[in-house]
């Protein structure tokens, strides 16, 4: 039986991130050379950023590709910390990756996508990581599946890793879209509304594969109330080793962070926007009862519809006539100020939920009360 629930340690009790919001996490895609780890570190330092991330162990898609350093580069991150007292992250995808990083004193652990997305590896990662008080950020699946990322959750919970949190990066499609990963937002929020504690930061730079979606996409983030951002930097993107495209210098992560994003407050205790914002809900709560009463009457009447047609043997969609109810539709509409786009939406759904009511008319199916 699956967990219903993650013994979750907040993150700002980690002692690792404060508020306000963002949380950044940054650094470079892949630790290349010890000179690029110190350089571009120095430089997120300098900025502000105290938590630095590093690939050490790369999962490339084509063989042949740079595929990381390696331990040597735990070396590296080990100097980062000695040096710039940041500390350091990065990515784990095997109980030897684990072992190693504890050995050099790595401060928080990822997995990537492509690792949460088997459980084997999962596992063996949470075997590794019992008894150790080291946090873990799980990153989504590859493909678009909740319950294998909380599957991931769980079994890292259940080997006593507390602080736990994740990364959205968005899923592989087969279609080429806009960005390298599809946000699918619905399910990052549905993830949220099941876990509020998990803390919860998400990747601009894998989800979008170029910097020039990172800033739309870490607004989205901070807007839906997000924790933090894990996002790629590096001294010198265009010699990047790996993910060239999509990384930031530290000078232009600053000024995302510092002057492009917007941070809005979830909430306000103020009595004068509390005031006002129950009288506007007050006031939606009414038309949404009046919407309900009108749908309500409306199917009452397409059912009358529904009797008088089966006693006529005439049969129920005829085009012509949703056709031109549809013309009218969007005519007045757009003079409310709707798009054609919604129109279209809710009307289908109307027009849709009618058709099954005279449906079961006709074929003498019994009403469930509509
Ligand atoms: C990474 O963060 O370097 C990485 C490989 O990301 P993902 O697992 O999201 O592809
Ligand atoms: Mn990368």
């Amino acid at each position: 039986m699956a967990d219903k629930n993650l013994e979750i340690i907040p993150l700002y009790e980690w002692g690792m991130f404060k508020e306000p919001r963002p949380s950044v996490v940054a650094g470079p895609c892949s630790a290349e050379t010890e000179e690029q780890v110190m350089e571009t570190a120095r430089g997120l330092k300098e900025m502000g950023v105290n938590v630095f991330r590093a690939g050490i162990w790369k999962p490339r898609t084509h063989p042949g590709c740079f595929e990381g350093i390696g331990v040597e580069g735990l070396g590296w991150l080990q100097r980062v910390k000695d040096e710039l007292g940041l500390k350091v992250a990065t990515e784990v995808a095997s109980e030897k990756h684990v072992r190693e990083c504890l050995k050099h004193g790595v401060d928080i652990l990822w997995i990537g996508a492509r690792t949460t997305a088997n459980p084997f590896l999962v596992q063996e990662i949470a075997d590794a990581l019992k008894g150790t008080d080291i946090p873990v950020f799980v990153k989504n699946p590859v493909n678009a599946d909740l319950d294998l990322w909380i599957g991931a959750l769980e079994r890292l919970n259940r080997a006593g890793v507390r602080k736990l949190g994740v990364i959205h990066r968005g899923f592989s499609t087969f279609d080429k879209i806009q960005y390298r990963n599809d946000p699918q937002w619905q399910i990052a929020i549905e993830l949220r509304s099941r876990y509020p504690e998990l803390p919860f930061f998400v990747d601009p730079s894998h989800m979008g594969g170029s910097t020039k979606y990172i800033k739309e996409i870490s607004q989205r983030s901070l807007d839906l109330g997000f924790e933090g951002l894990m996002i790629e930097a590096h001294c010198n993107p265009s010699s990047a080793w790996s993910d060239a495209k999509q990384q930031l210098t530290p000078a232009e992560l600053d000024d995302l962070i510092f002057r492009q994003l917007y941070v809005r407050d979830a909430d306000s205790d103020s009595p004068e926007w509390k005031e006002n914002i129950d009288h506007l809900r007050a006031k939606i709560d009414v038309i949404d009862e009046n919407l309900l009463y009108a749908l309500g009457s409306r199917m009452k009447i397409s059912r009358q519809i529904g009797e008088y047609k089966k006693d006529n043997n005439i049969a129920i969609i005829q085009a012509a006539r949703w056709d031109s109810l549809f013309g009218k539709v969007v005519e007045k509409g757009r003079e409310y100020g709707l798009s054609e786009k919604f129109l279209n939406d809710v009307f289908n759904a109307i027009h849709e939920a009618s058709v099954e009511v005279q449906n079961e008319i006709i074929s003498g199916k019994k009403q469930a009360g509509i």
